[in-house]
This record gives structure tokens, C-alpha cells and sequence, in this order.
């Protein structure tokens, strides 16, 4: 597990959310939240532990603890590749996953996720197309990223992004659906 400075400093009650831990449980995955005997089976199996600033297990314990800021400014949300392995080893049936996907939706909700790291926006851009134009483009979504993360490697990218245009293997046309209206009121229906 990769350590962070800012796991290291004290927490003062001030700073917990006390109400948050019962926010996660009331959402799709989170229900068991509170059953968890933090066993370690889940972080023990998880093949991303090694890569993530907290691992599953601990994830838990902050949300049960109320440290809302830390669980959701955490790069292990956006590193959790949902295979599930956790899920299934877990003996009190929590699904880990879908907890890591409440956390990235509330993560996205009030725009707290760790700073300039790329996957929260890649999610967050893609949502926000797909919502308005009902399609994407993989050359305008990918431009987007680099601009709202690190400009710079936009440039590194340029010779590359340029031979896949030539090729037509990128496009940078901005695709929608015939009927976005349509979607538009699906999608207010769903909430
Ligand atoms: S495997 Fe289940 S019970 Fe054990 S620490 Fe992970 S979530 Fe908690
Ligand atoms: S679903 Fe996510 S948290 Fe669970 S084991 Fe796989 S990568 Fe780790």
C-alpha cells in the first residue's frame, strides 16, 4: 500500500462527518457497511491494494468513522477495477464493490476527488457528453482530460494524436444522437 503523507496526520472530532457513514449505507452497495468485522479478506485479495493510498478494509472504517473528506478524496475509489474478487471472499457479503462506486458517485456529486488525477474527470467528462450529446468522441473526450488534468502531456501526445487523425482511427467531431430531447427526458425520469 502506498503511503501518504496526509495519513499520517491527527484527525480531531471536528473534522468527522458523523452522519456520513449512515449517508453510504442508505445507497445501493452500502447497506452492510456497518456489518463489516474488518477481517482484511477484501484488502488481502484485492489485486489494486498494492496501488491504492487506502486499502478496501480501511476504506470502511474511515466511512464508519466519518472521515468523509479522506474516503472520498482517495485515489482507491478511482483505482478499484471491479472485479469483484472482494465481494465474493467477503464472509459478511459486503458488496465492496458497488460500495467503491457509491463513493465515486457521491466523490463526483460534490467534486471532491483527488486533485489533477485523471480517471474522477475521464468519468465525470464521459458522464457529462454522453448526458448532453448521447454519444461521445473518444478525440475531443481524451483532449478534454489532458486540458483539465495536465496540459502539458496534451502536447507530449500531439504527434501521436495527429497520425491517428491522419489515419482516421481518432475523430474530433463532435457525434450525437438524432433525438436528444428524448434522451434528455429519459434521463430526468431516472432522477
Ligand atoms: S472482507 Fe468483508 S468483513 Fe472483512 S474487512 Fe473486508 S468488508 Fe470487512
Ligand atoms: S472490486 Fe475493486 S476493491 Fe474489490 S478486489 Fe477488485 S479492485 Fe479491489
Amino acid at each position: 500500500m502506498v503511503q501518504q503523507p496526509h495519513q499520517r496526520r491527527i484527525k480531531y472530532q471536528a473534522e468527522l462527518d458523523s452522519d456520513f457513514g449512515r449517508q453510504i449505507a442508505a445507497m445501493p452497495g452500502g447497506e452492510k457497511v456497518y456489518s463489516c468485522i474488518q477481517c482484511g479478506a477484501c484488502s488481502g485479495i484485492c489485486p489494486m491494494s498494492i496501488y491504492m493510498d487506502y486499502s478496501p478494509r480501511r476504506i470502511i472504517a474511515m466511512i464508519r468513522a466519518g472521515m468523509k473528506n479522506d474516503a472520498l478524496r482517495s485515489q482507491t475509489v478511482w483505482l478499484c477495477a471491479s472485479c469483484y474478487a472482494c465481494s465474493v471472499i467477503c464472509p459478511r457479503q459486503i458488496k465492496i464493490t458497488d460500495l467503491m462506486y457509491a463513493l465515486k458517485q457521491r466523490a463526483i456529486q460534490e467534486g471532491a476527488y483527488p486533485k489533477r488525477f485523471p480517471i474522477p474527470v475521464l468519468a465525470r467528462e464521459f458522464f457529462q457528453t454522453v448526458q448532453r450529446d448521447g454519444r461521445t468522441s473518444e478525440g475531443r473526450l481524451i483532449a478534454r482530460v489532458y486540458l483539465r488534468t495536465n496540459p502539458w502531456r496534451l502536447l507530449k501526445q500531439a504527434s501521436l494524436g495527429y497520425r491517428l487523425l491522419r489515419h482516421g482511427r481518432m475523430s474530433m467531431r463532435r457525434e450525437s444522437i438524432r433525438s436528444r430531447e428524448e434522451l434528455q427526458t429519459l434521463l430526468r425520469s431516472v432522477g
